[in-house]
């Protein structure tokens, strides 16, 4: 398997801007995973690992959008309601297609192959249809643009056009558009394996009871969650307390079998983090000081060769650090293009004042103003351990670095979590 070169993550130390952090990620990680061939119904959220190129076009024959009757334009009167005999029939699928000519209708429907001749289908709800079979007539009215309800052959897509990209996460009109173009399979980038841990002798495990000092680990199941989200293979490998030997014996051991190691907590410089000295002692560790809010020093490294992530400790800030650091990271090693999330402008609902230089991310929920626009009103506390905050908001609004003071009306990108957690 393809592996990062040594030290990818090496950097000064200094303060770093998120566009300089995304800057050098992208130029440091490249593709490690393999490719392997998945049928469609596996295909959702995968990474494509080859460009798909249609081999024949969609639709590969005119057909009608419509139930009604082709007809030759020419034939039709401008002002007047035209009657013609009818002098075939053709249904989706029909391989054997009846003789059109002029100064007659074929009676169509949705799907069907036009045959030679007739441009133009009139829907049915717009006609009138006289007599039997055998002696049927068809009372057209005035007005139909020439071509109106005739699909062209490869009019959606071109034979030998390229439909689908390599590098891009497949939704579920992907899947479908490969199926319109014969495939049953496509290759995919192989799940990235990664090993998650938490970090901290006040952790315990959901479920358990609850001593005095203790709190339930979240994270652990905030970032399974995020990496299953973006189709990681995940090994849940529980607590570690914060014992320097079990930290280092359980990383040294989890490098075996993994991608990319990620952990929560104790990268921080207090006395019992012990991350740092542990990644230090088995490779390599570099801390990541971001001008961001919320977030705390990232660790990027390596155990022996393996890439290691170790997120801060409060909840928001480790879901706010993987989402802008840890998720294009990820989607780089699986060979994902970088495509940066969309944002959107909304309005804000509230001041604000924040410090220049960093980039802020507030948690924030819309809500329509009386006009139906969307307005971002911001969640009345910003520590970054109230998870019950980012499970009120629905996504983030980002605040650029040079700004020093919101007001209630400007416009401001807002991130939603949708665009971002699948
Ligand atoms: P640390 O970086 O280890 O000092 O942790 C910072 C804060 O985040 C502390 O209040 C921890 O108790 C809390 N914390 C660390 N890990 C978790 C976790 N897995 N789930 C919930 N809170 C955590
Ligand atoms: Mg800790």
């Amino acid at each position: 398997m393809a592996q990062l070169s040594d030290d990818c993550f090496a950097h000064g130390g200094r303060l770093m801007r998120v566009d300089e952090a995304r800057e050098l990620l992208s130029k440091a990680i490249t593709p490690v995973t393999g490719t392997e061939p998945v049928a469609l119904h596996a295909a959702l959220g995968r990474i494509l690992a080859e460009d798909i190129v249609s081999p024949v076009d969609v639709p590969p024959a005119p057909n009608s959008a419509v139930d009604g009757f082709a007809v030759f334009h020419a034939d039709l009167d401008p002002y007047e309601e035209t009657r013609l005999p009818v002098v075939g029939r053709v249904t989706a699928g029909q391989q054997d297609l009846p003789a059109a000519r002029p100064g007659a209708a074929i009676r169509i429907f949705t799907g069907a192959r036009l045959p030679d001749g007739p441009d133009t289908v009139m829907m049915q709800e717009d006609c009138i249809a006289e007599g039997d079979a055998g002696d049927e007539h068809v009372i057209i009215k005035p007005g139909i643009r020439k071509g109106a309800n005739a699909r062209e052959a490869g009019e959606d897509v071109a034979k030998g056009s390229v439909v689908l990209q390599r590098g891009q996460r497949l939704r579920p009109q992907d899947v479908g558009q490969a199926a319109a173009v014969g495939r049953r399979e496509v290759v995919v980038s192989t799940r990235l394996k990664v090993g998650l841990f938490s970090t901290g002798d006040e952790l315990r495990e959901p479920g358990q009871p609850l001593e005095a000092g203790a709190i339930y680990d979240s994270n652990r199941y905030t970032i399974h969650a995020l990496l299953i989200g973006l189709g990681c293979q995940v090994n849940d490998l529980g607590i570690l307390p914060d014992r320097p030997d079990v930290v280092r014996s359980a990383l040294d051991e989890a490098k075996a079998d993994h991608d990319l190691l990620v952990t929560s907590g104790g990268v921080s410089v207090g006395e019992e983090d012990h991350i740092k000295a542990a990644v230090e002692a088995l490779g390599k560790l570099h801390l990541w000081r971001l001008a961001v809010k919320p977030g705390r020093p990232i660790a990027l490294g390596q155990v022996g060769r393996i890439p290691f992530v170790g997120l801060p400790g409060n909840p928001v800030a480790v879901v706010v650090t993987f989402l802008t650091i840890v998720r294009p990271l990820i989607l780089r090693m699986m060979g994902g293009r970088d495509a940066p999330p969309h944002v959107f402008r909304v309005r804000a609902g509230f001041d604000h004042k924040k410090k220049k230089d960093r980039r802020e991310w507030l948690r924030a929920h819309l809500v329509e103003d009386p006009t139906g626009a969307l307005t971002a009103q911001k969640f009345p506390r910003e520590g970054a351990g109230i998870l019950s905050s980012l499970v009120a908001a629905d996504g983030l609004v980002e605040l650029p670095e040079d700004l020093t003071r919101l007001e209630a009306g400007a416009m401001v990108d807002f991130l939603p979590f949708s665009e971002v957690t699948q």
